[in-house]
């Protein structure tokens, strides 16, 4: 017997599933997934439903792998398409965070040491200003023990969104981290230079002598990003267009 799906709360536009296809591809291209790490948005429709692919490597997702879910992370209906085990980072962040409307999860290799010590991730540059509101870090041994380190289930997922609380990325100890934003390209944004600032981090830590970083302050974390989401939107206009020449979507 076919199990019974939530109902839809309706399609969406063919431009919409397209950018957020492509999105997966800008990440994959910029080196923030692999193999591994998914891109989501909310419902432009339905605040209580959020859009991600099917289960497959971001860099082959295609509009037509587009895949609704309910804010528990139940597909609406996945046609016997496979789910990411890890979709309820997304659906918990969705239901905590109102402002929220798209989420980046990624395993991005840089950004994986400041997961692993005290040294705090940083805002060291303008375009990675989001980063100076902090970055809280998640440590999934705290409340669920050993485990194979997954976000397999509402309770790990809403354990993360607390953890993020009202900040725009949370890293996650030994395993990777998320990025938000209030827009698809906001949040892709985000994911970018996430990466990017933990590669300068990296290099400014290894040029300091004592160990001080004269890392933006929260204000001018504050000032920076209100331009960024604006005038820094022609980076995802660029990689947009680069992803169109590709796929012709
Ligand atoms: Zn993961």
């Amino acid at each position: 017997m076919s199990r019974k799906h939530p109902p839809s709360a309706g399609s969406v536009d063919a431009n919409i599933t397209a950018d957020l296809a492509a999105a997966s591809r800008i990440l994959a291209e910029r080196g923030v997934v692999d193999g591994f790490g998914h891109v989501s948005m909310r419902h432009p429709n339905a605040p209580d439903r959020f859009l991600m692919a099917k289960s497959l490597a971001p860099a082959l997702v295609r509009p037509g792998d587009i895949i609704e879910y309910t804010l528990d992370s139940e597909p609406c209906e996945d046609l016997g398409r496979g789910s990411f085990l890890e979709r309820f980072i997304h659906g918990e962040i969705y239901k905590l965070r109102d402002d929220v409307n798209a989420v980046v999860h990624s395993h991005s290799p840089s950004v994986i040491p400041f997961g692993l010590v005290k040294n705090n991730m940083r805002a060291m540059f303008h375009n990675a200003a989001f980063l100076a509101a902090g970055v809280p870090v998640f440590d999934i041994r705290k409340g669920f023990g050993t485990t194979d380190m997954l976000i397999c289930d509402c309770a790990k997922g809403l354990a993360l969104a607390e953890t993020l609380e009202d900040k725009h990325v949370a890293l996650m100890r030994a395993h990777g981290s998320v990025a938000c934003g209030d827009s698809l390209a906001t949040a892709v944004f985000r994911a970018v230079y996430t990466e990017v600032n933990a590669r300068i981090q990296l290099s400014a830590i290894s040029i300091s002598p004592d160990g001080e970083i004269e890392a933006l302050e929260t204000q001018e974390g504050i000032l920076a990003d209100k331009i960024n989401r604006t005038a820094g939107m022609r980076a995802w206009n660029l990689w947009r267009t680069q992803i169109r020449a590709q796929t012709n979507w």
